[in-house]
């Protein structure tokens, strides 16, 4: 069983919720830059206060900001991580590469969840978060075709990527990730 894994796929595509199950199931790190992100910002540190309008309009919030709540937390956990929201450019894919060797935890899967962009839309706007209004959504789903998709071609090219069709029910959804990481 596949162990270091990435999820991959915009916003709306069900990938906080299965990495919950999934890391629940197998003891693995799970590792939202968003969460922690959103941690920084109830807990108005100088890190979440800087971050706080950037998430609101839906732009990405810095490499270096992101980079560096990342890095302590990866070397610190052994039993395996699954990265959810990050890395969500190339240069923090590069920057992650560096970090993994250094650490030599190479990652064993990147699963991309597909689900059509209505549908993407949809959930969002019943999910009601903050960043959660139809502008900003769409902001949002701008900055993934533009900044993140691109890692799907660069994972690619290392053989790592396997697609989930993130459509239906969420146990449903759940196999499908099961079973690609055998
Ligand atoms: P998420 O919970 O993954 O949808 O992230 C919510 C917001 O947090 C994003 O719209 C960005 O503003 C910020 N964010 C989360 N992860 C990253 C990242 N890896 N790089 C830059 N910004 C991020």
């Amino acid at each position: 069983m596949k162990k270091r894994l990435l999820f991959l796929g915009p916003p709306g595509a069900g990938k906080g919720t299965q990495a919950n199950l999934l890391c629940s199931k197998q003891s693995l790190l799970h590792l939202s830059t968003g969460d922690l992100l959103r941690a920084e910002v109830s807990a108005a540190t100088p890190l979440g206060i800087e971050a706080s309008e950037i998430m609101n309009r839906g732009e990405l919030v810095s490499d270096s900001l992101v980079l560096s709540i990342v890095e302590k937390r990866l070397a610190s956990h052994s039993n395996g991580w699954l990265l959810d929201g990050f890395p969500r450019t190339l240069i923090q894919a590069e920057a992650l590469e560096i970090l993994l060797d250094k650490i030599q935890q190479p990652i064993q899967a990147v699963l991309l969840i597909k689900v059509d962009d209505d549908i993407l839309v949809e959930r969002l706007l019943a999910r009601g978060r903050a960043d959660d209004n139809e502008t900003v959504i769409r902001n949002r789903l701008e900055i993934y075709k533009e900044k993140t998709s691109p890692l799907v071609a660069h994972y690619n090219k290392q053989g790592l990527v396997q697609t989930i069709k993130g459509d239906g029910d969420i146990e449903a959804i759940a196999s499908r990730i099961q079973e690609s990481l055998c």
